[in-house]
C-alpha cells in the first residue's frame, strides 16, 4: 500500500515524501487504517479528499489502541500523522497531545512532528521542564509534546484535547511515579470521547495491564 492509498493528506505527502519516506513502514501500514478514522465523529479534517472513510465507521468499534512496536519501525510517524490528520486547524485550542518518558524523547517527536507538517499550518508547543509556554492559561498550539509532571502543570480540564499519545509505555513505567503521573495527566483531560493511542515496544503482563487501565477496550496491534 502506498501512503496516498492509506488516505494522507496532500500537505502531509509532501512533508514525508520530503523526509524521504516513499512507503509506509508495517506498522504504519497496520495501524493508519485503524488511527485515521476519526472514532469521534465524522471529522477528519486533513484527510485525503477522495476518502471518505468516516462514512463506513462501525459505531461498536473500538476507539483505543494498544500498539506493540518496537523503535525502528517507525511508529513514531504513525502516530504523527494520525494528529496531524485529526486535528482542526481552524481551533486554536489543544486537540492531541503526545506524551514522553523524558524530554529526549520528547524533543524526538517534536522533530518528527515539525518535518512532517511543514507544508501544514499546525502549531505546536512544548510541555516540558523549563521549556512550559509564558502564558500557560491561554495555550493556542493544537498539538502539545511533553512529560507528565509539566503537561499535569499545563493542562487543567482541556475539553478539546480528543487524542493522548503514549510512547514507549514499557520504559516509562520502568521510572518511579510516571505511570501514575500518566494516569493523572489521562484524568484531566474533559472531552467527551477522548482516544488514547499507547505504544510500548514491549507488552509483558504489567504493562498490559496498565495498558488496558489507561485505554480500555482497545484495538490491539502487534507487529
Ligand atoms: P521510529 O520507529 O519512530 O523510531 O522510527 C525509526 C526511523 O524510521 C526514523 O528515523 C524515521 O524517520 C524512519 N521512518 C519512519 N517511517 C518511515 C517510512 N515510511 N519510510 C522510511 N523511513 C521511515
Amino acid at each position: 500500500e502506498t501512503f496516498q492509498e492509506l488516505g494522507l493528506h496532500p500537505d502531509l505527502l509532501k512533508g514525508l515524501f520530503a523526509m524521504g519516506f516513499d512507503k509506509p513502514s508495517k506498522i504504519q501500514e497496520k495501524a493508519l487504517p485503524f488511527l485515521l478514522t476519526d472514532p469521534c465523529r465524522v471529522r477528519t479534517s486533513l484527510l485525503h479528499p477522495s476518502f471518505a472513510r468516516t462514512a463506513h465507521r462501525d459505531p461498536g468499534r473500538p476507539t483505543n489502541m494498544i500498539g506493540q512496536s518496537q523503535s525502528g519501525t517507525g511508529k513514531t510517524a504513525a502516530f504523527v500523522f494520525t494528529m496531524l490528520t485529526r486535528i482542526d486547524y481552524d481551533l486554536n485550542k489543544p486537540q492531541a497531545i503526545s506524551l514522553a518518558r523524558s524530554r529526549e524523547l520528547a524533543r524526538q517527536i517534536m522533530s518528527v512532528i515539525t518535518a512532517v507538517s511543514k507544508y501544514t499550518s499546525v502549531r505546536t508547543v512544548y510541555a516540558i521542564k523549563d521549556s512550559l509556554p509564558h502564558d500557560a492559561t491561554n495555550v493556542t498550539a493544537q498539538i502539545i509534546v511533553g512529560t507528565p509532571g509539566t503537561m499535569s502543570d499545563l493542562l487543567r480540564h482541556r475539553r478539546h484535547v480528543e487524542v493522548f499519545l503514549l510512547d514507549e509505555v514499557d520504559n516509562m513505567l520502568d521510572q518511579d511515579g510516571l505511570g501514575e503521573q500518566t494516569l493523572c495527566v489521562k484524568n484531566l483531560l474533559r472531552a467527551k470521547q477522548l482516544q488514547v493511542i499507547l505504544f510500548s515496544a514491549t507488552l509483558p503482563g504489567h504493562v498490559r495491564s496498565y495498558a488496558s487501565k489507561i485505554a480500555p477496550n482497545a484495538n490491539k496491534i502487534e507487529l
